[in-house]
């Protein structure tokens, strides 16, 4: 099928790259000239694992193409699934300016009957104001071509995107009971074929409820993790080992292993804006979101517990301290810098005075950018920090590590060269990634978080 991807970010690039492996003639649309320069010149602009091959793979096949040319763009796809960002609005709702302007451009451009498909994350309802858009653009040049808005909202994960789309746990999709709808729906049928061929369940429904069900898992994962945090919280108060309560409940197959890690709180791009918006749609029905005001209001405390325990200690003077500081993305195996909890701790510690050396496999870059404009009020406050290509040379001469980002070099690093190296043997660490037992055998102090049972 021709499919045109709108935005061609974390979630458009891999929609585009991965639809192209299985068959699909792919083109992918951005308004960032400079991301189309890298990719039609073989790079790459993110940090996803596996995805360069298969892009380079279907370039080189002739079914991917990268370009700005809306008008070509319209042109192509029968199927314009739209990925671009949905920031949060200054009052926590999804900013939905660049999916009606993409939405505008098909209304504007389009000359055959189209399937529209909203895989950015959107708010009940925003189908609907897609489709108004079209409408009116095509009244306005008195066209009175049909289309089909539908909600097909992506679960992908960060670090595991290409994996993710080609075996998804699920495809959900919503779509219109009308004429139109069911076009639509026998187009996205073939466009998925493959993936339902092989076994992958699509969950079909009306559009409110596709777009209300990406809410609803991230509202759900969110609310996981803000709980273990403030079960970890007080298990540091009570003397109890977090993790070993994560296993012990884990196991319950009514309430799984999954998103149980306690830890110094969540960010990325989706949690923290999903959850916001999800508690701001609730509010302008009359509602109140109390779990889920909650849970983001946990999370934000969560992002400043491990300066507490480093405040508590050595006092909140921290000028004459140097820390190493490893892990600055948000999660493991990418470079997203969004809301990541690295970003509060760092601007708390270089407030207090310290200085840090950091290392992360390969936000450093991205880091540099938004720290910039983190401290674009205060620039001489960043002299503090230096940036480490060598994780192990960023702990020579440190008074502790601190460790927020789970990667697995850090888990897999061995100890005893980590204490030679430190001045003072102390671990700040944010994930819990190591034995207490272990790294207290070693002489070394360790702060984990929820774990002070073992300290
Ligand atoms: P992103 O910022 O990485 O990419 C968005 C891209 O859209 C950018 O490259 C931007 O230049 C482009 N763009 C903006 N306006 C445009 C326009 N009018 N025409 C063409 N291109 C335009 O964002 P992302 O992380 O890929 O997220 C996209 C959506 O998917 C969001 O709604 C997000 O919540 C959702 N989502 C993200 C993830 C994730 O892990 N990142 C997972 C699931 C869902």
């Amino acid at each position: 099928m021709k499919i045109t991807i709108i935005g061609t970010g974390y979630v458009g690039l891999v929609t585009g790259a991965c639809l192209a492996e299985v068959g699909h003639d792919v083109f992918c649309l951005d308004v960032d000239q400079r991301k189309i320069d890298i990719l039609n010149g073989g790079g790459i602009p993110i940090h996803e694992p596996g995805l360069d091959q298969v892009v380079t793979r279907n370039v080189a096949a002739g079914r991917l193409h990268f370009s700005t040319d809306v008008i070509a763009s319209v042109a192509h796809g029968d199927v314009q699934f739209i990925a671009v960002g949905t920031p949060p609005d200054e009052d926590g709702s999804a900013d939905l300016q660049y999916v009606l302007a993409a939405a505008r451009n098909i209304g504007k451009h389009m000359s055959n009957f189209k399937v529209i498909v909203d895989k950015s994350t959107v708010p009940v309802g925003t189908a609907d104001r897609v489709s108004a858009v079209i409408a009116d653009e095509l009244k306005a040049r008195s066209s009175s071509l049909e289309f089909a808005v539908t909600s097909n909202p992506e679960f992908l994960k960060e670090g595991a995107a290409v994996a993710d789309f080609m075996k998804p746990d699920r495809l959900v999709i919503g779509h219109g009971q009308d004429a139109q709808g069911t076009r639509a729906q026998i187009m996205l049928r073939e466009v998925y074929s493959s993936f339902e061929n092989s076994g992958h369940q699509i969950y079909w429904m009306d559009v409110r409820s596709a777009e209300f069900t990406k809410y609803a898992a991230n509202a759900m994962l969110a609310t996981r993790i803000s709980f273990m945090n403030e079960l970890a919280n007080l298990a540091d108060k009570v003397g109890v080992d977090i993790d070993a309560v994560r296993k012990g409940i884990g196991s319950d197959p009514r309430i799984g292993p999954g998103f149980l890690m306690a830890g110094c709180g969540y960010g990325g791009s989706c949690f923290p804006k999903d959850v916001q918006a999800l508690v701001r749609t609730a509010q302008e029905f009359g509602h109140d979101l109390k779990i889920l005001q909650a849970v983001e209001e946990v999370n934000e405390q969560q992002k400043h517990v491990l300066v507490s325990k480093i405040f508590s200690q050595y006092g909140s003077d921290l000028r004459t301290k140097q820390f190493a500081l490893w892990g600055l993305a948000f999660k493991p195996d990418t470079d997203d810098m969004r809301a990541a909890s690295s970003r509060v701790l760092i601007k708390e510690l270089l407030l207090a005075g310290a200085s840090i050396v950091t290392h992360d496999p390969v936000a450093m870059d991205e880091a540099q950018r938004v720290l910039a404009l983190d401290f674009v009020e205060s620039p001489d406050l960043l002299k503090q920090i230096r940036f480490e290509n060598d994780a192990m040379q960023a702990l020579d001469g440190a008074d502790a590590l601190i460790i927020v980002t789970e990667w697995k070099v850090f888990r897999n690093a061995v100890l005893s060269e980590m204490k030679q190296r430190l001045k003072h043997s102390v671990i700040f660490d944010g994930r819990n990634l190591y034995d207490p037992r272990e790294v207290q055998a070693l002489g070394i102090e360790y702060h984990p978080i929820g774990r002070a049972v073992l300290t």
